[in-house]
């Protein structure tokens, strides 16, 4: 199916590895891309790229983007900038980080690997270096509830993660962390990450994101933000939870 490019490395990606992220089998695929066909779900991922691209969430070959799919996981190659991406150039991975791929997967597959084991109700993830949340995470603050629509994100808060290396299993760890009951977090000095239960809502949440820090940092300049209750964050999340982001995106007010 992809013959231009050969298959010739394997990694086997055990060593370093968390304890509890060895497991042999991941849990089991809950998203509306196991319906999809494998190329379906390439086109959607490079699709996701440009997209994040288009819409100034990343720049050059930063960003990079997963979805679960059969027994592991897609995710965008490294190096690649997403007007040159093609479907075949994205990396299948197993869930012990072992791919078959003439290229090799993003620097951050390891976070994204993680993120995917742990949670199974995220099929997808996104990753990029948007200025507002970067800039919250340079300064390594939390968002805290300055819009109802933090509760995109799950909770009264967007977490930011303490600085570790990219591509560093210290990274994966602290990001795991920062979104233990929500879908985002910030990177500190770094970026931000969001994931969603498939690629559409998690570039959905990234957007999101990224316009909350954008009005954050507004609000900042002009005063002294007011911030909702986590009662009202709470009935906010199980609003959205019951109509679904489109809708909770399409109605709001
Ligand atoms: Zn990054």
């Amino acid at each position: 199916m992809f013959g231009a490019r050969c298959y010739r490395r394997v990694v086997p990606a055990m060593e370093g590895l968390a304890e509890e992220f060895r497991m042999p089998k991941a849990p089991a695929p809950q998203n509306p891309s196991d319906a999809r066909s494998e190329d379906a779900v390439r086109a959607a991922i490079v699709s996701a790229m440009v997209d994040l691209l288009r819409l100034g969430l990343s720049q050059g070959t930063s960003g990079n983007v997963s979805a679960r799919f059969g027994n592991g996981f897609l995710v965008t190659p490294s190096g690649i900038p997403a007007e040159e991406l093609r479907p075949e150039d994205i990396v299948a991975m197993s869930w012990d980080g072992g791919f078959t791929h003439a290229l090799s997967p993003s620097s951050e597959w390891r976070f994204h690997r993680d993120i995917l084991a742990a949670r199974p109700e995220f099929g997808a993830v996104v990753h990029a270096h948007p200025t507002y949340c970067t800039a919250f995470a340079i300064c390594g603050r939390e968002i805290p509830a300055v819009h109802y629509m933090i509760a995109a994100a799950g909770g009264p808060t967007i977490r930011c993660a303490p600085y570790a290396p990219y591509g560093t299993e210290a990274l994966s760890k602290a990001a795991l962390v920062a979104l233990e009951g929500r879908a985002g977090c910030l990177l500190a000095n770094h970026g931000m990450i969001a994931a969603g239960s498939d690629l559409r809502k998690a570039l959905w949440l990234a957007v999101e994101m990224e316009a909350l820090c954008r009005q954050y940092a507004a609000a900042l300049q002009v005063g002294a933000p007011l911030i909702l209750s986590d009662d009202e964050i709470r009935r906010t999340v199980e609003r959205f939870r019951s109509y679904g982001p489109r809708e909770a995106a399409n109605n709001a007010g």
